[in-house]
């Protein structure tokens, strides 16, 4: 068995503060209605007429174990976070016209929702955009 390994806190008795090596990943899913119609593809292709999902999408963040906690972050702060940005742009809402969605792809709108977290959860790893229960967008932050 691998043994632990910590790293002291250097600014006070010595206390353990954090695990080594103990990367781990969290992911919060959330889900709202909406309707949407893409602008940019050929005048007969079906997603260019007025169609409502039932979009869900899962929020990712990394980082190491605490072991003052035992977690990276509380899944309520992500809840937090998230879900006044479903509530005041996104359910029930027509994407199209929210500001920097009028082109609501399932790319476009992970970018987007990623521009919207990233600044109160810094911890943040991927966002996955399910449009469908077949279709998806994972997003990693630009490369
Ligand atoms: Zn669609």
């Amino acid at each position: 068995m691998k043994s632990l390994q910590y790293q002291k806190d250097s600014s006070s008795q010595g206390n353990i503060i954090e695990e080594q090596g103990r990367y781990v990943e969290i992911a919060k899913e959330f889900r709202f209605e909406a309707a949407h119609l893409l602008p940019k593809v050929a005048i007969d292709h079906k997603c260019r007429r007025l169609h409502g999902h039932s979009f869900r999408f899962e929020v990712c963040l990394g980082g190491n174990i605490s072991s003052e906690t035992g977690w990276i972050r509380d899944f309520a702060d992500i809840q937090k976070v998230v879900e006044p940005i479903i509530f005041q742009h996104l359910d029930h809402y027509y994407l199209n016209d929210v500001f920097g969605l009028e082109n609501p792809t399932s790319e476009n709108l992970a970018v987007w929702l990623w521009e919207q977290v990233k600044g109160d959860l810094p911890e943040l790893k991927q966002i996955t955009v399910f449009e469908t229960c077949t279709s998806r967008c994972v997003y990693r932050g630009d490369k």
